[in-house]
């Protein structure tokens, strides 16, 4: 399987204060990210809030200014794109948002969200516009009778529904999918999940899939990378990291996770301290502040990531190739 998306030591910084005549101040949303898409595959970004994550899809898509780094997708680096070439991106990389209703012009019909994408990145006729549109709709479970009406008369699914209409409308290879179904009920999120999977089957979709809720992402992915203050410290395949997590960080989130078996018990590691401030990150490995096994080198040498298995790689001074 070939690559979609290749991510090279991403980084970016975002100018909080400073001006012409005082001292810049920048805080490190992203601080080095890896990773690579293989086609009609789910990578997940997982971590807390605040760790980078969904940044990092907002710079793949470039709807943020990267600040170093490599993105290349299909193929094509375009960290630095312009112009055209974004237009070109923005039709083979799309999003779906948290807030399906937020995205959706409330003044608009549904057909016409949905074809909107067509209308900027096509030269296609309305009838054929009007002819896709209403396949779409089909295809995410909604149907011709919902093609004149307007966001605000749909449920929290549905409206969801037609976000992922309005990004697959231009058959894109790749997906990014931020948080798209913290905002549901959970039997409502079950839907869109199998919907998502389904997608991907029908059209070898490439998902960047990126949540906070574990149970999601072990539901969804193939592959998972763990995240933590603007960086990956553990990724590779998901049943590898679900059942031998190897990073303290990746044991600790895991550990958080309610098991519904009560007859199995699980160790529960509870992370002292909080998040320390991407503005100031502390030295070394940018975990050792809250990690119960930080030792000096901790504090004073970044841990690179290390391929321990075939199945995963960690970025940890303690944890060591089998
Ligand atoms: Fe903990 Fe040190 Fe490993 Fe960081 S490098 S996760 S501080 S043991």
């Amino acid at each position: 399987m070939n690559n979609i998306l290749v991510v090279e030591n991403l980084k970016k910084k975002f100018q909080i204060s400073g001006g012409l005549f005082e001292k810049k101040e920048f805080v490190n949303a992203v601080m080095d990210v890896s990773f690579h898409i293989k086609e009609g595959e789910t990578f997940s970004l997982v971590g807390e809030s605040g760790c980078g994550k969904s940044t990092t899809g907002r710079l793949i898509t470039r709807l943020v200014d990267v600040t170093e780094g490599k993105i290349v997708v299909n193929g094509k680096d375009v960290a630095q794109a312009k112009n055209s070439e974004l237009t070109h991106l923005r039709e083979s990389v799309q999003m779906i948002f948290q807030d399906p209703y937020a995205s959706l012009n409330p003044r608009m019909k549904v057909k016409d969200l949905i074809a909107e994408p067509l209308v900027i990145h096509t030269k296609l006729s309305k009838e054929e516009r009007d002819k896709l549109v209403y396949e779409m709709l089909e295809i995410v479970g909604l149907n011709a009778e919902h093609a004149n009406r307007y966001a605000h008369e749909f449920s929290g699914g549905q409206r969801q529904r037609i976000g992922i209409a309005r990004a697959l409308i231009t058959k894109p290879k790749l997906i990014i999918a931020d948080e798209p179904v913290s905002a549901l009920d959970v039997s409502i999120q079950s839907q869109i999940l199998n919907l998502l999977k389904k997608l991907q089957k029908e059209f070898n979709l490439s998902y960047l899939f990126i949540s906070h809720d574990l149970s999601v992402v072990e539901y969804i992915s193939h592959r998972v990378g763990v995240m933590y203050l603007g960086t990956i410290v553990e990724q590779g395949d998901k049943e590898a990291i679900f059942k031998n997590p190897l990073h303290p960080y990746t044991k600790a989130l895991l550990s958080s996770v309610p098991i519904a078996d009560p007859t199995m018990r699980k160790e529960k590691m509870v992370l002292k301290g909080d998040i320390p401030n991407p503005k100031n990150p502390p030295s070394g490995c940018t975990f050792h502040t809250r990690c119960p096994l930080a030792t000096d080198i901790c504090k004073q040498q970044i841990p690179k990531m290390k391929q321990i298995n075939d199945k995963q790689q960690v970025a940890c001074h303690l944890v060591n190739e089998n």
